[in-house]
């Protein structure tokens, strides 16, 4: 009787966790519907790399039937995880190629590594807050994305060992570019990075590095947890 009851049991808890798993991967499609497709995102592989992560588990447990929704949300240590429209709009604008090497400073939950793993060939990405980059790092390794690395450190420096980048995404508002990140990118090599003053507005820039010159364009405004330096 008792083991009939303990099997009825695990069965429902099942059930539920199916149940629940569906339902987000419902509300991922229409993420990606309402907020991705519908607000111009088009590269195949971000929306593909959108509509496959799932976003709830990057997020702390009370908080995650508000994981697709149009927002950024608090991910601890006063820190945030990007609204999916800002994660998918700096995915596109790299233009990333499955062959690619990618940095990412700012790994927070380790969301936006994630998806940027969904498209490329390898992702190294680098934490300021060490409590944050244990987490993401042992998260990560349980959902088995096994071409990220994870370093806790300031991403200022960028990761010379592992230079040069196809692309670089730095997911903290700084008050201007790295010098570092510029030197570590490939020829033809893509930075996006939210600039401006903390506090306030700042923009999406688009920096791409070309043979002679450095090209520079905003690409909207934004709000962004800030860029801070170990010291
Ligand atoms: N990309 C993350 C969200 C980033 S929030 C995600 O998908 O969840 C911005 C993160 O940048 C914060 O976790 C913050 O601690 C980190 N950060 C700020 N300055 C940094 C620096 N100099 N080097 C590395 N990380 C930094």
């Amino acid at each position: 009787m008792k083991f009939i009851v303990l099997s009825l049991i695990s069965i429902f808890f099942c059930f539920g966790l199916a149940v629940a798993q569906e339902g987000y991967a419902s509300l991922r499609k229409a993420m990606v519907e309402n907020q991705l497709q519908n607000r111009g995102v088009t590269h195949l592989g971000t929306l593909a790399a959108m509509l496959n992560v799932p976003r709830h588990e990057f997020v702390p447990e009370d908080l995650q039937p508000y994981a697709y929704k149009d927002r950024p949300l608090p991910i601890g240590n006063g820190q945030t995880i990007s609204q999916p429209y800002i994660v998918a709009f700096m995915t596109e604008v790299l233009e990333l190629k499955n062959s690619d090497k990618v940095l990412e400073i700012g790994t927070g939950s380790g969301y936006q590594a994630a998806v940027l793993a969904k498209i490329v060939d390898s992702v190294y990405t680098i934490e300021i807050v060490e409590e944050l980059a244990l987490e993401a790092k042992k998260r990560l390794k349980e959902m088995k994305y096994d071409n990220i690395t994870v370093k806790a450190g300031d991403g200022y420096h960028g990761w010379p060992e592992k230079a040069p980048f196809d692309a670089i995404m730095v997911t903290a508002g700084a008050d201007r570019i790295p010098q570092p990140l510029v030197d570590q990118l490939k020829l033809g090599g893509r930075l996006i990075i939210p600039v401006g003053p903390h506090n306030g507005i700042r923009q999406l820039v688009l920096l791409i590095k070309r043979k002679n010159k450095i090209v520079k364009r905003n690409l909207m405004s934004v709000r962004f947890v800030p860029f801070t330096r170990d010291n």
